[in-house]
């Protein structure tokens, strides 16, 4: 049994978490990686574990079609997932339910497709009908959403979508999968995803500057016909770089020997194991953060990352600040039309009990000296006791 003076302890720690959406905290053997003295991308060592890489984001994509590097942010990866299969006048339909949705759009606009936008409410999941009743009429060419929208910490049901798309001979089904891919089930292959793309500093648990897309053959079919210029994200030039044991532009040396202990780190574990281990971390929240008078937000919560309606009265934005000055933990707030109204904890990147003790006991005490909590010292002793007792060495690391 905990008692407050072992709680003090954990809380008044010295040292940050980061339990965001995204950037993650980082496992220690990637932190070693990336002090590492720099080698030459073409050198034969950096060309086997460039071809290595490669290969594990196969695995983690869950396809046979091979997966492109760029160095850029997660958003550089959606532009080019958009970009390359896209033509001129293209009439496109977008999943909107989020500031990422809104992003899709944003982005489309500029390469001048035509956009049918799905507003989906903050914290709901669209529907396949939705998508249905407008791909019945206009002579739409590809469908864009997010797999998981971060912002509302949503789960679309991206399996049932690529089932109904894949009816369609011309119609692309591309996903974001930033905070999903490498953290919630999203087989590639299987749920018929004709372009996917992931970011590095979520789901993939490395710093930020990789993202990673991969399309289906349906898709590199349109890639071949695309009239939109680009120049960084055109990936067939990248295809034939990657054909030839390089990268078309410098390789991120670091990042991607950082991510190559990751890749082999998760097949060490297993990846059913390794999704499940996040899964239940944000079971764990979305179980005991209601006794503390949060409300779930998402009607379909992702197992990467949970938000919660804060208690009437309290600014969620004052919330997250005072847990990361005290306490030292840093989780999200929400954005626009959510903002000081949800907070949002990540479940992705490397993760001990004790963060998830700290993370827990630390929003727990900040309610209390925000005077927002409806416990006394032996209820909330006892509420975190329990909380601890819950942890499992399977959902650390
Ligand atoms: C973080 C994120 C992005 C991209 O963000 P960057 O800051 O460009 O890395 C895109 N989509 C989703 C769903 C995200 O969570």
């Amino acid at each position: 049994m905990l008692q407050s003076s072992d709680l003090e302890k954990i809380l008044m720690t010295s040292q940050d978490t980061v339990l965001a959406p995204g950037p993650v905290n980082l496992h220690p053997e990637v932190r070693k990686i990336l002090a590492e003295p720099m080698i030459h991308h073409r050198t034969p060592e950096f060309d086997k574990i460039l071809k290595d890489t490669l290969k594990g984001l196969q695995f983690i994509f869950q396809t046979q079609e091979p997966v492109f590097m760029h160095t850029s942010t997660g958003s550089g990866g959606m532009e080019s997932l958009l970009i390359n299969p896209l033509s001129k006048g293209d009439e496109i339909i977008i999943i909107n339910s989020g500031k990422f949705g809104e992003r899709w759009v944003e982005m489309a606009k500029v390469y001048g497709a035509i956009i049918h936008e799905i507003k989906v409410p903050w914290g709901e999941a669209v529907t396949v009908s939705q998508v249905e009743q407008l791909i019945k009429k206009y002579p739409i060419k590809m469908v864009l959403t997010q797999a998981c929208e971060t912002s509302t910490a949503v789960l679309h049901p991206i399996k049932e979508l690529g089932e109904f798309i894949s009816q369609y001979p011309d119609i692309l089904f591309l996903v974001d999968g930033i905070t999903a891919c490498g953290a919630v089930e999203l087989p590639m292959d299987l749920w018929k995803i004709d372009g996917l793309v992931a970011g590095s500093q979520k789901a993939l648990m490395l710093p930020t500057g990789l993202s990673f897309v991969s399309f289906s053959k349906k898709a590199w079919k349109k890639i071949e016909n695309s009239d939109i210029p680009k120049f960084y994200f055109d990936i067939k030039k990248e295809r034939k770089a990657n054909e030839k044991g390089e990268t078309w532009f410098s390789s991120a040396v670091p990042h991607i020997k950082a991510l190559q202990f990751i890749i082999h780190h998760i097949q060490t574990i297993g990846y059913s194991q390794h999704l499940n281990k996040i899964k239940m971390r944000s079971e764990l929240f979305l179980k005991w953060l209601p006794l503390l008078g949060f409300k779930v937000y998402a009607q379909s919560p992702s197992p990467s990352v949970s938000a919660f309606t804060v208690p009437d009265g309290v600014d969620s934005q004052k919330l997250r600040n005072h847990l990361e000055e005290k306490y030292r933990v840093t989780i999200m707030g929400g954005q626009d039309q959510a903002k000081g109204k949800i907070i949002r904890i990540g479940h992705m990147g490397y993760i001990t009990k004790e963060d998830l003790l700290r993370t827990f006991a630390g929003l727990a005490y900040s309610l209390k000296e925000l005077q927002k909590l409806k416990l006394n010292e032996i209820e909330l002793l006892k509420i975190i006791n329990d909380f601890e007792k819950e942890i499992l060495p399977e959902m650390e690391f």
